[in-house]
């Protein structure tokens, strides 16, 4: 269908919302987003960007920057925790290489992108209510504001208010992970930078560089019991978390040893939504698939979103058609990568015999290790 002139609303400023919103306005669309924070602004933290990911990033013209903007992998260490000693290295990816971002650095390229393509941003706009009319939507703001638009998306992230409206009231279960992050000023710069996946008992750490390597990215994941209440970011204690880290040794040991500030998140999920539109209203990014980290896919997945969401406009004669397209399109796949990425809090973690029996097998791999997720890096929503 022609969308010249058509008014999407799109809910959220995050990763999905911004890359829906420039995906849909350089094809014609008027879309405005609507964000609740008073500002797009992030606090420190990496993500890693992988081939499927990137092929979105380069179609919307984001993936140019300087270099500090993307730091390319050249693949991944395996190590065990003790002494840091590397059990396998993975190469990149066939499909193509894994970037490393900021992810306020990437947030900022999507938000200028969106705003010279002519996107309305506005912050400080907490949805709290969409209503279906013939014809269009209407979408009610915290305060009481209303707006019209011929197509809502939902972008407002893993407890997401508007999913309710398609699911009913699901209850998010603690997935007995809680990860902590942080960055910390680096000065050891790598000819050929990678990540290194540090491997424990019941925790696992994740490191990279950001920023032409000026800097460390640390994730680290401990399984743990003790939490009740879904929070989004809460400020950690750094002591904390070197004691519960405490048997890591080799790099990862030393890195940890510098993190002055941290933040944690206890992992809650909610599965992939049964239903992700009704016609006029659709779910984007972790708002239909919440996943955990552990394969590094939520925001490459919305950024997959983003792009199927637009393509199914140019597809199909009118916007339910699309939205119905839209979801039968992805539905599937995120459903095998959500669940790729929940086997591997248990692949990480393993304990005793098994996490030696595992080593071995990890180690006898070694290079043919890239091949298993190859389906998820060589997708190209663009192709
Ligand atoms: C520890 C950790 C590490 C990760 N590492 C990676 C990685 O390396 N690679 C990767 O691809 N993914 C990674 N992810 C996942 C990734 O961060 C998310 O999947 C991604 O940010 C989802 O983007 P989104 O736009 O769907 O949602 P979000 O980024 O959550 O954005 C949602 C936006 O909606 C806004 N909002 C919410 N409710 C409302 C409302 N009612 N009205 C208006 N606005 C609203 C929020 O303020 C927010 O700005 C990681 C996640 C975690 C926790």
């Amino acid at each position: 269908m022609n969308i010249h002139g058509l008014r999407f609303c799109v809910i959220g400023g995050g990763i999905g919302g911004l890359a829906t919103a420039l995906a849909l306005q350089v094809r014609g669309a008027q879309v405005t987003v609507l964000e609740q924070a008073a500002e797009l602004t992030e606090v420190g933290a990496g993500l890693q960007i992988s081939a499927n990911g990137m092929t979105v990033l380069r179609a919307l013209g984001v993936a140019e920057g300087r270099p500090a903007f993307g730091q390319k992998s050249f693949g991944t260490v395996l190590c065990d925790y003790r002494k840091g000693r590397v059990i396998s290295r993975v190469p990149s990816p066939a499909a193509g290489s894994t970037y490393y971002y900021h992810r306020a650095d990437l947030l900022d390229l999507l938000h200028k992108a969106a705003l010279r393509a002519g996107v309305e941003l506005c912050p400080g706009s907490r949805v709290t209510e969409v209503r279906k009319h013939p014809g269009e939507a209407e979408i009610v703001l915290e305060g009481g504001e209303r707006l019209r638009a011929e197509c809502v998306i939902a972008a407002d992230g893993g407890r997401s208010a508007i999913r309710p409206i398609l699911n009913g009231l699901e209850t998010p279960a603690f997935t007995h992970q809680v990860a902590w992050r942080a960055t910390i000023p680096w000065n050891r710069p790598e000819h050929m930078p990678r990540a290194a996946l540090t491997m424990g008992p019941g925790r696992h750490v994740v490191t990279y560089p950001l920023r032409d390597q000026s800097q460390m990215n640390i994730v680290a994941i401990e399984e743990r019991s003790d939490w009740h209440e879904e929070g989004w970011r809460l400020e950690g204690d750094p002591v904390d978390l070197r004691a519960r880290f405490a048997d890591f040794g080799g790099e990862v040991g030393d890195i940890l040893a510098q993190v002055q500030n941290v933040n944690i998140w206890a992992l809650f999920l909610r599965p992939v939504a049964e239903k992700w539109q009704n016609g006029r209203l659709a779910l984007l990014g972790d708002a239909a698939h919440p996943t955990l980290p552990f394969m590094a896919q939520g925001a490459c997945l919305a950024l997959e979103d983003a792009w199927c969401l637009a393509r199914a406009f140019e597809a199909q004669p009118g916007v339910a058609q699309a939205l119905a397209a839209y979801e039968s399109a992805r539905k599937a796949r995120a459903r095998k990568v959500v669940a790729a990425a929940g086997s591997n809090a248990r692949n990480f973690h393993l304990r005793g015999p098994m996490r030696l029996a595992a080593q071995a097998a990890l180690m006898a791999l070694g290079p043919r290790l890239a091949q298993r997720y190859e389906w998820i890096y060589s997708y190209d929503p663009t192709a």
